[in-house]
């Protein structure tokens, strides 16, 4: 059950969902077997159109997973370019093989280890930076990969509405009060940011779009 989306709207939205390509139909498939959290169908489906308004030429996504956004990203836009940071060990092993076996290698660079220090040691700027890792540590990621970030760059950070419980008490489980605690502080903190525009959207587990600000 989705507290986000209502039931029967989430599946209507489902059924008009089309995988991009066989491999990604099966590595969905396998991830949401296994519980893997890689993006929802209805924020692929968004991604996508914004991935293809924006076109971005670089983008830097912080969590791979098994790699499946990534994956997703790199296929849908020619000659994108996405840098991909994951510190697990295992799922940095498993996005390495489905890297490889997308095809998709020279399109996406995974570096191996906690976002927070490879953020730090990047010297490239991106057209788009896609936040997805330790929902703890979402203002962390922001702050400091802005300064990669394109003057016309845009910041999405997935899974901000957390089951619902970063917008009611009604939903939260006690012992994730901290994490939540700290979204809301994370989407409080971009909603009143001074040079970005931000929008809180109820798609899949919730995700916050934020876009610099046009200068006068
Ligand atoms: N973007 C993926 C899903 C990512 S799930 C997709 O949609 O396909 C979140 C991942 O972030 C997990 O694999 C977790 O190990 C990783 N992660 C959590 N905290 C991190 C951190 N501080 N640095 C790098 N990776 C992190
Ligand atoms: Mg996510």
């Amino acid at each position: 059950m989705s507290i986000i989306v209502n039931d029967l709207v989430e599946s209507y939205i489902n059924e008009l969902y089309n995988s991009r390509n066989d491999f990604l139909r099966k590595l969905r498939d396998d991830a949401e077997e296994e519980g893997v959290p890689i993006i929802t169908k209805d924020t692929e489906g968004f991604m996508s159109v914004l991935l293809t308004i924006h076109k971005p030429k670089k983008i830097l996504e912080i969590g791979t997973a098994i790699g499946y956004s990534g994956i997703f990203f790199a296929s849908l836009i020619p000659k994108t370019q996405v840098v991909s940071i994951e510190m697990d060990d295992n799922m940095y092993l498993r996005a390495r093989e489905n890297i490889k076996k997308s095809g998709m290698t020279d399109h996406i660079t995974d570096l191996k280890g906690d976002a927070r220090n490879i953020i730090a040691d990047l010297d490239e700027t991106f057209d788009m930076i896609f936040i997805d890792a330790a929902k703890g540590h979402y203002t962390s990621f922001f702050k400091e990969s802005l300064r990669l970030l394109k003057p016309e760059g845009v910041i999405v950070s997935d899974n901000v509405l957390y089951r619902g419980m970063t917008a009611s008490n009604a939903f939260l489980i006690k012992r994730k009060r901290t994490i939540v605690k700290r979204m809301r502080e994370y989407l409080a903190y971009i909603s009143n940011h001074p040079e970005f525009e931000t929008a809180v959207l109820s798609i899949g587990d919730g995700i916050a779009v934020s876009a610099r600000k046009v200068e006068e």
